[in-house]
């Protein structure tokens, strides 16, 4: 670890930040300035630790894209002062931010790390304590060249480091909540953290600026595929007015009805300037709507294949995209290019 590392710790909220009231034994968030006194082990690492802390805090199923505009603002302005960014925030929603940080980042070239737990801080068996330690071992690490380790947005909970935009929230209870199914962790903590060094994106140029893009569209709609689904419910979450982009979750490899009335709906949705994109229900895998005729059906009539990406990194890309641009056709163009490392191509 470099000896002067200086890194920022924001703090949103969520679970990890709570500490049991010795009075009335109720969960309150704690300050997080008194950090050094909650998690005395971050002494041992030479860094230079700041706090930032939001107000209010809040549970993470009540962000808002506001909020990632506020991250995206801070780290910009602040990115000249520190090594690394370290964001608590809660995991509910963690994956979504994940991925909207690293499409709104532009030639970042050091790591911001989520991170958050399962169980308070404050607890007897908290996992807050051990994810903090390694997103700050993981923020701080440099290479024999002073470039940082991991220059990208990712999610350091458990034992794993991952892209934040492949992640997912799998597990309401246990420690490892996060996974990362179509793309291998960039690190994985054991009784030293082992990088793998293949995996970790790197900019081209490590002395470029950072941008953020702050424009976001948030028209967007999800459609889950299930047996059963109607007409009305189709139309209604596809063809609304106000909505200018809808996430199809289909069936395996990206498969639908093939019933007439289901593909006539995607039709009208898609001449009318509706980017579709579609993404697999299950947790692992990829879209391919070459290998089934209900797929391909759906790729004729305009939808784009979100091939293995998740909803979560879909939502997020799509929010940017529809932020940049009026011109259907363009963003379905990019939609099907690797932005921020979000995708596998073929
Ligand atoms: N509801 C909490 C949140 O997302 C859960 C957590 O932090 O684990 O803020």
């Amino acid at each position: 670890m470099n000896e002067r590392a200086s890194l920022l710790l924001i703090y949103t909220g969520g679970t990890i930040g709570m500490k049991q009231d010795p009075e009335d034994l109720a969960l309150k968030p704690f300050d997080f300035s008194q950090i050094w006194d909650e998690v005395p082990e971050i002494r041992k690492f030479a860094v230079r630790l700041d706090v930032h802390t939001f107000s209010p805090l809040i549970d993470s199923s009540d962000v808002e894209p506001a909020l990632w505009q506020e991250l995206a603002r801070l780290i910009r302005d602040r990115y000249d002062d520190y090594d690394g960014f370290i964001i608590l925030h809660g995991t509910d929603t963690m994956s979504y931010s994940a991925s909207a940080l690293s499409f709104m980042l532009d030639g970042l070239t050091k790591p911001v790390i989520f991170t958050g737990s399962q169980l308070p801080i404050g607890v007897p068996r908290t996992d807050g304590k051990e994810n903090l330690i390694s997103a700050v071992e993981i923020a701080a690490a440099k290479d024999a060249d002073g470039h940082a380790l991991v220059p990208e947005v990712c999610i350091c909970f458990g034992s794993l480091l991952m892209r934040g935009n492949r992640t997912t929230k799998m597990n309401a209870e246990l420690f490892n909540a996060f996974q990362s199914p179509n793309f291998p962790p960039l690190a994985e903590a054991g009784i030293t953290i082992r990088y793998d060094g293949k995996a970790i994106r790197k900019p081209l140029d490590w002395y470029q600026n950072l941008s953020i893009n702050t424009r976001l569209d948030t028209r967007v709609s999800v459609l889950k595929i299930h047996p059963g689904i109607t007409p009305d419910i189709v139309r209604h979450i596809v063809c609304d007015s106000g909505i200018r982009a809808v996430i199809l979750e289909t069936y395996g490899s990206g498969n639908a009805p093939s019933k007439a009335w289901f593909l006539d709906i995607i039709e009208e949705a898609v001449r009318s300037g509706k980017v579709l994109v579609n993404v697999t229900q299950c947790p692992a895998g990829t879209v391919d709507m070459g290998l089934y005729a209900n797929g391909k059906a759906l790729e004729r009539a305009g939808v784009v294949g979100g091939a293995d990406a998740t909803t979560e990194s879909t939502l997020a890309k799509l929010f940017f995209l529809l932020g940049k641009s009026d011109d259907p056709a363009w963003i379905r163009r990019m939609m099907g290019r690797n932005l921020k490392g979000e995708i596998t191509l073929p």
